[in-house]
């Protein structure tokens, strides 16, 4: 059951960074509504991240939500992992 979860989840990552990638305008042209720097894509998580501000932006439906209020605050060990 959780090997079936794990493949869904990976394929579904797999998907979004496909289309994610097909449209190259749509990440051109998202940015941290904060600080306004170019957004890193976390496929595994399925969000966008900002290393400056290190936080997370969700992917809601292939959707992502560009919204402060929405986004969580990356964990010290996840913001090591981005240097
Ligand atoms: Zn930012």
């Amino acid at each position: 059951m959780d090997a079936i979860y794990f493949v869904e989840t990976q394929s579904k990552s797999i998907h979004l960074i496909k289309r994610l990638l097909m449209d190259k305008r749509l990440l051109e042209i998202l940015v941290c509504p904060l600080c306004k720097s170019s957004l890193h894509l976390d496929a595994a998580k399925g969000e966008l991240v900002c290393k400056a501000d290190r936080l997370a932006y969700p992917i809601r439906n292939d959707i992502p939500v560009m919204l402060v209020d929405e986004a969580r605050s990356l964990t010290a060990d996840e913001v090591n992992a981005l240097n």
